[in-house]
């Protein structure tokens, strides 16, 4: 409260003030008992300047009060017998003097207070973040950004509008611009996740923990150079031995546009977690492949022992339609009848195969609606890593009023986790310089009426050989060392039982498209399709016909 603080006030001003008592004393003996004809009551305000220097807001208040009844005194004492006009507007003035000068000083007082006031509570604020900065247990920097800010200024000034652009034209650019980073203090947690043991060994030139090809730099300068606030993200950082370290990075910009001589950068070491998430996906992987083999292996023994009674049967019934046939003069009707047993056994086998076709894909009941544009979306994010570790790119080009399909979420995710793997071993097996993934959904024209929505997805790898492509659906069919060859024919089969169609083409200027089409969900759900060109397709004698 502005009145009742208390200004103590340093000893040089506490004697300064003290020297208002004699004053005050003098100018009341001049005023009262000499002749001067003048304002002399004027004087008290250098009485109340001295005083204010060591007075509370009150203090003034009353001095201010005692100075006025001084000079009233006076004048009563000095003009009470001959009060004249002239002596009166003196001490008027005296008195208006006094006032102004005394609301001057309170109000001066008033202000002081509120500053001192302000600068304690900044001092305070300022310890506090120095023991949070020095005693965090996460890795805090204070780093001076503003030569980058001035290079990127000196890059406007210069015409450039898209700085995305300009740095894939000039590869070395963010480099450079990371030198420019300059750190000026960091806290023991940052010492520690560096392993350096002081820290000269980190201030200056942020450049030599910055990897050659960190991605992050050019994020951070689109980021300012954008006027965000906030940068969050994964970069890496060289420790001092030399280890790369996976980082989370936090950055808070000013949003005042002064400030980047002292911008707070906040550090979260991920490399460990980095490392078990990568193991437990390996080992995912590798426990579903198992699975998958496991579930296989157990499916052709039982494909096999329900296929060997009917194809025993058939053989059977041919060796006694050839007997039949072969007698002098040949019985044709008992022969027919042969015939028409192995009609039966055949179809029994076929029945066999449609059903472990089921057994494939059982988790595929086409009854959701779904919206193909989110579910790619949600693919790329499931797939993050693995496009990150095989530095490709995915992007996507959606149309306009895609409508929902009806599917299976898990079956189509599956789909699209498929096409999207196999893009990214062709690419890695053609070590292709340009590892572009791009996810096209559309709705082409309808198909007998009904509205379909298709999506390609497309790689830059080598294709599809023609020696391969008339295989390439088939159950067990790979080319690659660890594969099994069930994606593509699970892929079809999936696509199929919600009555759509998956096939494969060479894009003109490389790469193969797979793309596959189902049916929109405006369309009352479907019967799956027949088994046209399906995994199990090559077993069933009904696809002969
Ligand atoms: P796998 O991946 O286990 O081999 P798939 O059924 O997914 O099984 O693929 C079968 C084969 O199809 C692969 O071995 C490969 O020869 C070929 N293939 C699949 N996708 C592509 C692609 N995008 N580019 C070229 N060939 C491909």
């Amino acid at each position: 409260m502005p009145g009742g603080s208390h200004t103590a006030g340093r000893p040089n001003e506490r004697r300064i003030g003290v020297l208002a008592i004699p004053l005050a004393f003098a100018v009341f003996v001049i005023d009262t008992f000499t002749d001067i004809e003048s304002a002399i009551a004027v004087l008290y305000v250098l009485v109340l300047l001295l005083a204010a220097t060591t007075l509370s807001r009150r203090g003034i208040l009353r001095v201010a009060a005692g100075c006025g009844l001084l000079a009233v005194l006076s004048f009563l004492l000095s003009h009470w017998h001959d009060m004249d006009l002239s002596a009166v507007l003196r001490c008027g003035v005296s008195l208006s003097a006094i006032l102004i000068t005394g609301a001057l000083l309170v109000r001066d007082h008033d202000s002081r207070a509120l500053l001192v006031r302000a600068n304690g509570a900044l001092a305070r604020s300022e310890k506090r973040y120095r023991s949070m900065f020095e005693q965090a247990r996460v890795s805090l920097w204070e780093q001076d950004f503003t030569a980058v800010m001035a290079a990127l200024d000196a890059l406007r000034a210069d015409g450039v509008t898209d700085l995305t652009a300009y740095a894939q034209a000039n590869p070395g650019w963010a480099r450079k611009m990371g030198a420019l980073i300059v750190t000026t203090n960091v806290n023991d947690a940052t010492l520690e996740l560096l392993g350096a043991a002081d820290r000269t060994e980190v201030l200056g030139p942020l450049e030599r923990f910055l990897p050659a090809d960190d991605p992050a730099m050019p994020q951070v300068l689109l980021a300012l150079w954008e006027g965000r606030n906030r940068f969050e993200g994964r970069a890496q950082l060289i420790a001092a031995d030399g280890r790369v370290l996976t980082v989370l990075l936090g950055i808070s910009f000013p949003d005042d546009g002064i400030g980047f001589d002292q911008v707070v950068v906040g550090i979260v070491d991920i490399t460990q977690r980095e490392r078990t998430q990568e193991a437990l996906l390996a080992a995912q992987a590798e426990l579903a492949r198992a699975a998958r083999a496991a579930t296989l292996g157990a499916l052709s023994a039982s494909i096999a022992h329900e296929l060997n009674q009917p194809l025993g049967a058939i053989v059977l019934n041919a060796q006694a339609c050839l007997r039949w046939l072969r007698r002098d003069p040949p019985d044709i009707d008992t022969a027919a009848k042969a015939v028409d047993r192995m009609i039966r056994d055949g179809k029994r086998a076929a029945e066999i195969v449609q059903r472990t076709r089921g057994m494939l894909v059982k988790d595929a009941h086409c009854d959701e609606t779904i919206d193909l544009r989110q579910l790619v979306g949600e693919v790329a994010l499931l797939l993050e890593r693995e496009l990150s570790a095989a530095a490709a790119v995915l992007s996507t080009d959606f149309a306009a009023d895609v409508p929902p399909v009806r599917g299976s979420r898990v079956g189509l995710q599956q789909v699209l986790i498929n096409l999207v793997t196999n893009g990214l071993y062709a690419m890695a097996e053609a070590g292709s310089p340009r590892r572009d993934l791009t996810v096209t959904v559309d709705s082409p024209e309808a198909i007998q009426g009904m509205p379909q929505v298709r999506v390609s997805v497309r790689d830059r790898g080598r294709g599809i050989d023609e020696g391969s492509r008339a295989r390439l659906f088939d159950p067990f069919f790979t080319t690659r060392p660890d594969g099994m060859g069930m994606g593509l024919a699970i892929c079809r089969s999936t696509i199929e039982s919600c009555g759509g169609t998956l096939t494969v083409h060479n894009h003109p200027e490389g790469g193969a498209v797979f793309e596959f089409t189902i049916p929109a969900a405006s369309h009352p759900p479907s019967t799956p399709l027949p088994a046209t060109p399906s995994p199990a397709a090559p077993l069933a004698p009904a696809r002969e016909d």
